[in-house]
């Protein structure tokens, strides 16, 4: 074990200085790569080894619950007691401050978690019967809505005060209504959903100055990594929760938010010196993560920002190796010269798989880039995407569970009823829940009262047998630990001898619930909790989770290649990466462009994707890409522009050639080109311009393939990849160049 001095010899003096802070309110703030994140952690076991704090008094909030378990383990190489930290995400905090105090304010032992399907489920329930709401309104810009009202902390009254007359084209009023209703429901089915945890954490601490007292106790210091991206309800909590001791430090840097799309305000950071006058701010310069070289790029690019704090990022490793733009004719040759590339440093220079990423914008690129790289036999892992706890068969699974535990979970209920059939019909289920409206009481309340009560005339059976169903799963729930409780409702519920009759689809479906098994099995090692602790876990996970990413991609080897988009990269580093897709369009991103700073949100997400890479990076873009089944023209992003001159270009064949912005403006001149200067030109050329990809012969040098151009006219100058003679750059004027 280290002695105290020892610590904070690992970092340099201003690290130290901020991992010295002892009380009172806290600021970090500085670039990507500066060792934030080292220094939250070394604080943390600097405050136990020198300064003697508790661990049960110390509270870390991270962005992933991945983050904070890798925290815990680098604070417990550090001090021992690391096992006592409170580490997590805001929402994990929330879940475990309303597991323990949520009655306060009437939530009900044993609610539910909903998630994102769940909350579209609910949200198209009660938006029917909703004046102002008609049937083309989508459920999911509703539940857009209602999400950034609660990273706002708006009641369903606030949005009736709205300023603007229409909420993301729905009238206010009408919104407020939905949500109204949503809560409503959502409350007498004891659950709560995503945002909730936030604002009902929020609310039970306004309302309940003894509980808020309590969770202090267990949080004298509070540390916040990725403060940019809080939002007002985050924010809210956080300020609540230091009110009463004020050791809250908190790191980050504006630079790298990138989740205003979901209600996080740069402003809290930018504000915490008002908010906290007598805060201690630290700033530190030194990036330890990139080479020069990739530094260099990330700094010329964020500073085309106006919106912005200015500060300074050295780098401290030397220049490194190149960074290198390939511009590819389309998507799919894109994914084969990363894979290409994979493959090569590979086998010449020794790199893992694990230490390669690929980084891209949209989910939607995932797939070409993984047949690529199957192609060449490159083990790949994805982060995110369609994932295993999204599947049919584990959220059917899932909600079975989530109503033995909790019987008001009707959500659950009408998701599961009909899975496998048990010969109860929409007309019974109507009936039943029009019984159950007027009683005030569950669904499954319904079905066990069917027949004595006389609700349904015909196959009253049916309903009771399902609730003496549900009845034993709740039973189970109580005795079995989760990983048994799991294959006891998969082989009782009829679900498994559904899926025997489903053929080969059926059978990857099996394998998956073995797998779901399997999980609880692993996480019961780790944990000793109930079958509601592993689904509040499960509900919890974020893309960048660990028991999620091992979950989706079972089979593949431990030493794969990451793929996952630029938002869920935040915080990780890799020694080699692939930002795919530089593009207008993808790279800002098309809703960018229409979005008040929404450009400079995508220059920020940039930033970050770049500042992911240790000693590697390698931009791509298409010349022409498939989107929604359509194959168009593309054009480089105009951030590839901004920092020209900070990398390479090179051909197919890995070729350095000069870059030329691709846009389809140079392209397509709409300066006409004048008689006199193209006289000299040859007849191919007249009055057009030559185009990348574009087949040509030369007298010399035969046939070869246009992959630049630039200027026009007399002074147009192509680069022409000629597989006898290699890569020429060449003035059509001289050249004498026909067309192929
Ligand atoms: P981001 O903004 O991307 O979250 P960060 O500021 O949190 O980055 P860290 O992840 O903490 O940065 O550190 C980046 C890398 O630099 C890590 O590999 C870390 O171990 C290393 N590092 C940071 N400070 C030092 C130091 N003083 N000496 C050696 N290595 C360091
Ligand atoms: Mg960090």
């Amino acid at each position: 074990m280290t002695t105290a001095p020892d610590l904070l010899a690992a970092l340099n003096p201003t690290q130290a200085e901020a991992a010295d802070h002892y009380t009172g309110p806290a600021l970090v703030i500085a670039g990507a790569g500066s060792g934030k994140t080292r220094t939250l952690i070394y604080r943390i076991a600097h405050l136990i080894a020198h300064y003697g704090a508790a661990p049960g008094e110390i509270l870390a909030v991270t962005f992933t619950n991945k983050a904070a378990a890798e925290m815990r383990e680098r604070a417990s190489h550090l001090v021992p007691g690391a096992d006592q930290l409170w580490m997590s995400t805001f929402h994990s905090a929330g879940v475990r401050i309303l597991r323990a105090y949520g009655e306060h304010i009437g939530l009900r032992r044993g609610f539910v978690i909903y998630d994102d399907d769940d909350q579209l489920d609910l949200l198209k329930e009660v938006m029917g019967s909703v004046p102002g709401i008609g049937p083309e309104t989508s459920p999911r810009v509703v539940r857009g809505i209602l999400d950034r009202a609660k990273s706002n902390l708006q009641t369903p009254a606030d949005l009736d005060r709205a300023y603007e007359p229409y909420i993301s084209g729905i009238p206010k009023d009408a919104a407020a209504e939905v949500y109204r209703r949503y809560e409503d429901r959502k409350k007498g089915q004891n659950a709560i959903d995503f945002g909730d945890l936030i604002t009902e954490t929020v609310r039970l601490f306004r309302e309940v100055p003894g509980v808020l007292n309590a969770v202090q106790n267990r949080a004298k210091f509070i540390h916040v990594d990725e403060y940019q991206d809080t939002n007002k309800a985050q924010y809210e909590l956080t300020r609540l929760l230091a009110s009463r001791d004020r050791n809250l430090l908190v790191v980050g840097d504006p630079d790298q938010s990138i989740y205003k799309f979901r209600g996080a305000d740069i402003q809290n950071i930018l504000d915490f010196q008002k908010d906290y006058p007598d805060a201690k701010v630290y700033m530190l310069e030194h990036n330890y993560r990139s080479s020069a070289r990739v530094l260099g790029i990330a700094n010329k690019l964020i500073e085309n920002n106006a919106e912005r704090l200015d500060k300074t990022l050295r780098a401290v490793k030397e220049d490194g190796h190149a960074v290198v733009f390939h511009r590819a004719t389309d998507h799919r040759a894109e994914g084969d010269f990363v894979a290409e590339w994979i493959t090569r440093l590979h086998a010449l220079e020794g790199r893992r798989f694990g230490e390669m990423a690929i980084l891209y914008r949209t989910n939607a690129q995932s797939r070409v880039l993984e047949e690529s790289l199957r192609r060449v036999q490159i083990p790949a892992k994805i982060v995110g995407g369609v994932g295993f706890y999204d599947r049919r068969e584990i959220r059917d699974i899932l909600a079975y569970a989530r109503l033995a535990i909790n019987p008001s979970d009707d959500v659950a209920l009408r998701r599961i009823i009909g899975r496998p059939k048990r010969g109860i019909g929409d007309t019974a289920l109507e009936k039943l829940l029009d019984w159950a409206r007027i009683q005030g009481t569950t669904l499954l309340e319904a079905c066990a009262r069917a027949a004595d009560d006389r609700i349904l005339d015909r196959g009253a059976n049916k309903p009771v047998e399902f609730a003496q169903l549900m009845a034993a799963m709740s039973d189970a729930a109580e005795n079995y630990e989760p990983a048994p409780f799991l294959r006891y409702v998969i082989e009782t519920s009829g679900y498994l001898d559904l899926l025997r009759t489903e053929g080969q689809e059926g059978q990857v479906r099996v394998e998956n619930l073995e797998e779901l098994v399997n999980a609880a099995e692993e996480w019961s090692q780790d944990h000793d909790g109930t079958i509601q602790d592993f689904l509040d876990d499960a509900a919890l996970l974020s893309s960048v989770d660990d028991m999620r990413t091992k979950q989706e991609n079972k089979g593949t080897p431990e030493d794969a290649v990451t793929l996952m988009t630029m938002h869920n990269a935040k915080g990780l580093e890799f020694p080699v990466v692939f930002i795919v897709g530089t593009e207008e369009g993808l790279l800002p991103s098309k809703g960018a462009l229409v979005e008040a700073g929404g450009i400079e949100e995508e220059r920020r997400l940039f930033y970050v994707a770049i500042t992911r890479a240790m000693d590697r990076l390698f931009l791509t873009a298409a010349e022409n890409r498939m989107q929604f089944g359509k194959t168009n023209a593309a054009e480089d992003s105009r951030f590839l522009e901004e920092i020209e001159g900070g990398f390479d270009t090179v051909d197919p064949y890995g070729q350095v050639i000069e870059y030329r912005a691709k846009t389809w403006k140079t392209y397509r001149p709409t300066v006409p080109v004048t008689p006199s200067a193209v006289k000299n030109t040859s007849p191919m050329t007249e009055g057009m311009a030559y185009r990348g990809g574009e087949k040509v012969r030369h007298p010399k040098f035969g046939e070869g393939q246009v992959l630049a151009v630039a200027g026009m006219g007399e002074r147009q100058e192509v680069t022409v990849h000629f597989p006898s003679a290699g890569t020429k750059k060449l003035l059509v004027k001289f050249a004498n160049l026909t067309a192929v």
